[in-house]
This record gives C-alpha cells, sequence and structure tokens, in this order.
C-alpha cells in the first residue's frame, strides 16, 4: 500500500521514494529491509522531518545499516520469551508484569527492542488470548503494578483498553497501571476524549511517552500531552540514548527541559538493548555517563532521568551512574562534585 503523506502514515519504501525521503536509487536496497522489518511514520511525525538523516528520520526511516547483525546482538535482547508465563503477560520482576495486548504502534522505531515482534501483522489477543492473560494477572496477588506495553497500548480501540483497564481496576492487589505508549508525540490526534475516558480508573495510572528528541514535543503533542492532564492522570517519560538523535549534553538537556516544562518527569534514559541491525545507533556507555555528568547541576533534579541497561539476555534493568562516591581500598574515602572537584568525606559514614 502505498502511503500518502499528508493524510495516512507512509507505510512502505515506495511511498518513502515518493515523499523526497529517501533516493529512488536506494529502492531496492531498502527493500530488503522492508521485507524484515515493518515501516511506519505518521504524517504528524513526517512534518517533522527535514531529512532522513536529521534526529527525527533517523529514527523512522529505514537504512541499508538495518541488515548488519552483529554477534552479540539478539532478536529477543531482553529476555521477553524466557518470562513469559502466558500469551500476553512478562513477568521478570516479583511485584509487577508487562500485559502486551498487541505488536501494533503508531511508528516503528529502527533501534526498536522489539523490532523481531512488532508490525502490522498486529499480535492482538484474541479475545480468550486476553482473558487468559488477564486470569493469569488475577491468580498472582504478589504482582502490584501491570505495565501496558506492546506494540502501543494506545492503538486499542477505547472499547477494547476500556475493557482491559475495567478488568484491572476490578484487582483488589493491583494498585497501579502503568501504560508506555508512543502515540502523545507519533499520532497526538489518536488521544480523543474517548480514548481518554477509556483510561478511567480508581487506581494510581501513570502514563509514559517515548521521546527521544525535544523536536518531537510539537505543539499538537503538547496539546494530547495536557489533555492527558486534564484528567488527572500523571505523565512520565523514558527516552532512548541514540547516537545521531540525542548524544549529546546540548540535545539532551533542550530535550529535559522541554519536558519539565510540560509537566512530564523523565523517568528512563535507556541504554541501548543489542537488538539486531541497531548498532548504527550505539553510543557506548562512558559517553552516556558523560552526557549525565554534563547535565548534573546545570538541569533541575527534577528532570533528572535514571540512566539504565537492560542486561542482555532477560537478567533486568540496572542504573549505570554516573557515579559520585570514590571507593577507596576497604571504603568509600570521597565524594565527586557536578563540577568533577573531589572532596572528602567521613569514613565512619560508610
Ligand atoms: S513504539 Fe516502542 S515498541 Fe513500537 S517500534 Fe517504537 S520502540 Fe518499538
Amino acid at each position: 500500500m502505498s502511503g500518502n503523506a499528508k493524510s495516512s502514515s507512509i507505510r512502505d519504501v515506495a511511498a518513502l521514494v515518493e515523499a523526497g525521503l529517501v533516493s529512488p536509487a536506494m529502492m531496492d536496497p531498502l527493500r530488503l529491509v522492508e521485507a524484515r522489518y515493518d515501516i511506519a511514520i505518521t504524517p504528524a511525525f513526517r512534518d517533522l522531518i527535514q531529512s532522513a538523516d536529521d534526529p527525527i528520520g533517523r529514527q523512522v526511516i529505514p537504512r541499508v545499516e538495518e541488515l548488519d547483525q552483529a554477534a552479540f546482538q539478539m532478536a529477543d535482547p531482553i529476555g521477553d520469551a524466557r518470562h513469559t508465563p502466558v500469551k500476553g503477560v512478562v513477568h521478570r520482576y516479583e511485584d509487577r508484569a508487562l500485559l502486551t495486548p498487541l505488536l501494533i504502534c503508531p511508528i516503528y522505531c529502527r533501534f526498536c527492542f522489539r523490532r523481531e515482534r512488532v508490525g502490522a501483522e498486529g499480535g492482538l489477543l484474541t479475545d480468550a488470548e486476553l482473558e487468559a492473560a488477564l486470569g493469569w494477572f488475577r491468580q498472582h496477588p504478589d504482582v502490584r503494578e501491570v505495565i501496558l506495553t506492546g506494540g502501543d497500548p494506545l492503538m486499542l480501540s477505547p472499547r477494547r483498553l476500556g475493557r482491559i483497564i475495567a478488568a484491572l481496576s476490578d484487582m483488589a492487589h493491583i494498585d497501579i497501571i502503568r501504560i508506555h505508549s508512543r502515540v502523545p508525540v507519533a499520532d497526538p490526534e489518536r488521544l480523543t476524549p474517548a480514548l481518554l475516558d477509556a483510561l478511567s480508573t480508581e487506581k494510581a495510572l501513570w502514563l509514559v511517552t517515548h521521546v527521544n528528541h525535544a523536536a518531537e514535543l510539537s505543539e499538537a503533542a503538547s496539546q494530547a500531552l495536557r489533555h492527558v492532564q486534564k484528567r488527572g492522570i500523571p505523565m512520565l517519560s523514558q527516552s532512548v540514548l541514540l547516537r545521531g538523535v540525542n548524544d549529546s549534553v546540548e540535545v539532551m538537556e533542550a530535550l529535559l527541559r522541554r519536558l519539565v516544562r510540560l509537566g512530564v518527569k523523565p523517568y528512563y534514559l535507556h541504554h541501548l538493548d543489542p537488538a539486531p541491525g541497531t548498532e548504527h545507533f550505539r553510543v557506548p556507555v562512558e559517553r552516556g555517563l558523560n552526557i549525565l555528568r554534563g547535565l548534573r547541576g546545570r538541569v533541575t533534579g527534577l528532570a533528572w532521568p535514571t540512566y539504565v541497561m537492560d542486561i542482555a539476555g532477560g537478567y533486568g534493568k540496572v542504573p549505570l551512574g554516573p557515579h559520585y562516591l570514590e571507593a577507596g581500598p576497604t571504603m568509600m574515602e570521597g565524594v565527586t562534585d557536578p563540577k568533577g572537584r573531589h572532596h572528602k568525606w567521613p569514613n565512619s559514614d560508610f
């Protein structure tokens, strides 16, 4: 299906050429990428792209580098499959679990850690599968938090989403419902009153939007975030540290400042997962730490995300720092301030 850049999403290489986002000479090589990984660029995202190599274009326009596979890359880098007790549930940590009702997204990020699974084919749980997944939550009282993710749960119809929220709201042991979504920035018009009505619950419900660059927070996206906030839903953000997108102190600072100005608390900054064909996005950990060091003391603590790495293979998430305490031979001996100056610290504290 050929996409129309102004009225519907771009969904294939031919439409990318037609929109002037890739040269006709790249059509054949990129068709190999298209055969492997889905493409989707919403009109809202298309409007933000000046060139294929700008920070927005890089995130959604396919490149031939996606065909390169490094030895350490994995189809399922964070080990979803080995933590799936029933289709649509991922249970990695004791007190929380993921519910993935579908695998469709508004855009397909070229660095996605679930890129081998997400796509327009859907992965939509059938009614029976959804009931079985909800049944699993009912039978696990230790699970206090449900993270609705996918794919993108805000791609569900208001009716289906409302049904899921209502079922989770009826479970006494569930304290928190967390929704991970790219919709507020990728397709803000989708956040209709009907979809927001579907999020109505007595539980603590948090919306975590995935955004990697300040330019994604367009006027339409900002308006959508305000609509969410007017419903009393607190908002967090998560971002992925990506080469050529947000790998500098200045660009990261602009993103974090824009988020807090909009009342969105930056939550996670993810180190890139080793998914196939994503090496061109990789930023070394040391550079990530330096970016965070560069921000410390310069931006408000409210804007400070936790830089995290998911240990490949499904062993969980760990914070990466930067670290300020200085280890001596037997104990902590001092602390480094945000400007890199060293200070002694009384050892009795440790
Ligand atoms: S929206 Fe999330 S799940 Fe979907 S392609 Fe992007 S990173 Fe992957």
